[in-house]
């Protein structure tokens, strides 16, 4: 990797202290009068260089945590691969790292050390500001704003792949995609959210190297897989993920159904749009609703199964829930907060569908209406056109006062016994509202 100091002045860029955080500036202020170095890096200056609104804002500094700790009583010390500090305002985090410098494989037993395949395990060896502009993952990713002179130091050439709209990994890209095969999923989440095109070596040698992401930990596979999901950019990074084939390494059941039924496609695309719409608009998103909706089809197919081998069908619903849930902790965890709403969602699907006199009002105070029905529309505007009835009576029925809620489930036929049915067709023949018929 050729190294090429540049320093582009306050001058000749459009970053003004304006337009970052009053925290991050809080920060970066403190640690230069404490003597230290202080930049913002990362998404924070890309993200402001690119006209875009950061996500979060990113400070590199030449103070070591127990350093940063002594100047900030709002500083928690975090992680253990990567040693961080975090100073905290309420809800708003500003993330400060140690510049970190390179790994000599002679001090790899006590602050830094790798694993057989050359996958980073810890990664406590602090350096100087170029050795930690080497570091990182992407150069648009490294560029620095220094709150000295408000000037950018590029080392990589940032400042041009930003330009030319390229995303470069810094280095022997084959190198750092071993040193931590996350950078793989992180190259897909920035093409998508930048419209960036990837290097040659960038993106060709995903294809390669993909499968390396078997050596991560579930939980961390999450946490990628709910950024690329609920980032803002869900749709495209979703097809993104599947033209580099890294979809199936994350979801392999799902993608296995979107192979089998393509309507699965819609279902999940559909779901995407929406989410990324709810987040432009500043709404709040839960990954059980994306969780419920990707898992799905493989959750039915199980079902379909157990059915068969002549489970009751409610029975067979929990059961496949289940079932899958624990199926895909192999390849991303799934906190069990997360897993509880999405059986919730799932099992709320028949009660929705087939609305009785007995349930229909529990099913509409039901804490995960909301959630269940969304579901339910989702499932008719992507090929279950059958549910346009039953989902126009759940809209409307919401409209409601209490009173006429409770008359509307009365009208509703009883379910489950014969006997009652009967009698609920006679008493539906009385009253002037017709039950909603129910594909
Ligand atoms: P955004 O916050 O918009 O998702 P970001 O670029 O700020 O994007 P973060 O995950 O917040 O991404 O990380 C901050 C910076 O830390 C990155 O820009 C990059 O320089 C560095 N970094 C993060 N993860 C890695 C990694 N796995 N390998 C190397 N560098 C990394
Ligand atoms: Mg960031």
């Amino acid at each position: 990797m050729r190294i090429n100091k540049q320093i582009i002045p306050a001058s000749e860029h459009t970053i003004t202290p304006e337009a970052i955080s009053d925290n991050a500036l809080k920060v970066l202020h403190r640690l230069k009068q404490a003597g230290y170095q202080a930049f913002l890096v990362g998404g924070g200056v890309r993200d402001l260089l690119l006209k875009k609104q950061p996500k979060d804002f990113d400070v590199a500094t030449n103070a070591c945590p127990d350093e940063v700790k002594a100047l900030f009583r709002n500083c928690r010390l975090i992680g253990r691969r990567f040693r961080l500090a975090h100073i905290l305002y309420g809800r708003d985090v500003i993330e400060v790292a140690t510049f970190r410098g390179p790994h000599e494989p002679e001090l790899a037993d006590s602050l830094g050390a790798h694993n057989q395949q050359g996958r980073i395990l810890r990664d406590n060896v602090y350096g100087s500001l170029e050795e930690d502009a080497i570091r990182r993952d992407f150069t648009v990713n490294a560029l620095y704003y220094n709150i000295e002179d408000g000037s950018i130091v590029d080392f990589t050439g940032g400042i041009e792949d930003l330009q030319q709209q390229t995303l470069r990994m810094i280095g022997d890209a084959a190198t750092r995609y071993r040193e931590d095969p996350v950078r793989m999923l992180r190259a897909v989440r920035f093409a998508a959210k930048l419209n960036f095109t990837m290097e040659q070596q960038t993106g060709s040698l995903i294809f390669e190297m993909g499968h390396l992401l078997s050596s991560i930990p579930v939980a961390r596979l999450f946490d990628e897989s709910i950024k690329l999901l609920q980032g803002g950019y869900g749709l495209r990074c979703f097809e993104l993920q599947r033209e580099y084939q890294m979809f199936d390494l994350l979801f392999p059941m799902t993608e296995e159904s979107i192979a089998e039924q393509p309507e699965t496609l819609e279902l999940i695309r559909q779901a995407l749009i929406n989410t990324d719409e709810r987040i432009a608009a500043g709404k709040t998103v839960n990954p059980a609703f994306l969780l419920a909706v990707l898992l799905y089809k493989p959750m039915l197919e199980y079902k379909g199964a157990f059915v068969h081998r002549g489970m009751h069908e409610i029975e067979a619903l929990l059961n496949a829930g289940r079932e899958v849930i624990a199926r895909q902790q192999a390849y991303t965890s799934i906190p069990r907060r997360y897993a509880l709403i999405m059986r919730e969602i799932w099992h709320m699907q028949p009660q929705l569908q087939h609305p009785t006199r007995k349930r229909a009002l529990r099913t509409l105070q039901n804490k995960r209406f909301r959630a269940g029905y969304d579901f339910l529309l989702l499932r008719q505007l992507t090929g279950e056109e059958h549910l346009q009835t039953v989902c126009q009576w759940w809209t409307e029925i919401q409209t409601k006062d209490p009173g006429t809620q409770q008359q509307w489930c009365d009208n509703l036929a009883h379910g489950g016994k014969k006997r009652g049915k009967r009698r609920n067709r006679r008493r539906q023949k009385m009253t002037n509202r017709p039950a909603p018929s129910i594909e």
